[in-house]
């Protein structure tokens, strides 16, 4: 019987693209990992290797310099095509990989043992592995260890998956939100690419719940940002920062378009009755902050943001006000 998981690559790809690991920095818990498996079975090479549309992306790679290859030479591309354990006693004695330029040169693999990565639903997005610069057999305790690290890979995935999200709206978590604030900001400082953060709370929130109910005010607050997800573009991230407040980020995005952006925003939510008994209507303030260099955390940059969110909230609500910056700090 054909495994249809096994060969259906959209699916795998979307599988793969669920955990939004994708050039993501490095990451403590997944280093860990692949410390062990060279420790435990004393092989120089550990990878975490991800199997993305044209190449193999590393999560972690202990004992290796690069952070991706070309996909059609990853020994995981082969680990991926089947449920088994893919294992190389002899990469130089292998019709597949004898010519492989990572056998051939840098990094000269001659071994190689790689377990699939399954995600709970059936995909095989990658693979853990053990690599060696010398022919050897794995022994079954060995697999067997590979295979139980590669089942805490994938359980490191999910938490981290769950991490993420917010229960009540889907919107990223505060932690998820400043990982992604983070990340523009080192764009920022490399490349100078620009970048706006917008801040929105809803408008006289504690009066639907007092008026309303507690449950009232949670289909509120999943009406706002589900509203906000079907207006973001797919690059901009959203996130749920606390209880009625969060934060769409704005890649690629100067001052003037975020502000526009956050009018269409704003104008949106007062025009847009959430179903509910019975339906309630809301209006909501925004604060516009674009990156500056005097704003080079994403601790300076949420208050700048938030300072004219307050100001949106004094000088009448249901508006968007944009952050203050002294002239010659913005360069
Ligand atoms: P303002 O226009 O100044 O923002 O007025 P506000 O009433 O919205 O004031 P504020 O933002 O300080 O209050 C937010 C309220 O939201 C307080 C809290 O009880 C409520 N809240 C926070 N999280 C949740 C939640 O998850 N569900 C519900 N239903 N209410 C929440
Ligand atoms: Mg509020
Ligand atoms: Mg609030």
């Amino acid at each position: 019987m054909i495994d249809s998981k096994l060969v259906d690559e959209p699916a795998r790809m979307a599988a793969l693209e669920r955990y939004d690991i994708l050039n993501t920095p490095r990451e403590p818990s997944f280093d860990r990992i692949t410390d062990l498996v060279r420790s435990i079975l004393g092989v120089p090479i550990s990878t975490v290797s991800l199997v993305d549309a044209d190449r193999q992306w590393f999560k972690a790679a202990s004992g290796l310099a690069v952070g991706e290859t070309p996909r059609d030479v990853a020994f995981c591309n082969h680990t991926i095509r089947d449920r088994q354990p893919m294992v190389v006693t002899d990469a130089q004695q292998d019709a597949r990989f004898r010519d492989n330029p990572l056998v051939r040169g840098d990094p000269n693999i001659r071994s190689y043992a790689g377990i699939p990565l399954e995600t709970p639903d059936g995909y095989n997005i990658g693979s853990l592995c053990a690599i060696d610069t010398v022919p050897r057999q794995f022994d079954p305790s060995q697999i067997a260890i590979l295979r139980n690290l590669a089942a805490l890979v994938v359980e490191q995935l999910e938490l981290r998956r769950i991490a993420e999200r917010d229960h009540l709206t889907g919107a990223l978590t505060r932690r998820a939100f400043l990982n992604e604030m983070n990340r523009a900001i080192g764009l920022f400082q490399r490349h100078q690419r620009p970048a706006s953060l917008l801040l929105l709370d809803i408008d006289h929130f504690k009066r639907i719940n007092d008026s309303y109910g507690h449950p009232a005010g949670d289909q509120v607050i999943r009406g706002i940002a589900g509203l906000c997800t079907s207006l973001q573009r797919p690059s901009d991230s959203f996130g749920r920062l606390g209880g009625e407040e969060f934060g769409i980020l704005l890649p690629e995005t100067g001052e003037e378009d975020a502000a526009r952006a956050a009018q269409r925003f704003c104008e949106a939510i007062a025009a847009t009755e959430i179903p509910g008994s019975p339906p309630l209507r809301v209006t909501a303030s925004f604060g516009v902050a674009e990156l500056r260099h005097a704003w080079p955390t994403s601790d300076s940059w949420l208050a700048a943001a938030d300072m004219a969110l307050y100001e949106a909230k004094r000088s009448g609500r249901n508006r968007v006000s944009i952050a203050r910056h002294k002239a010659h700090s913005a360069t």
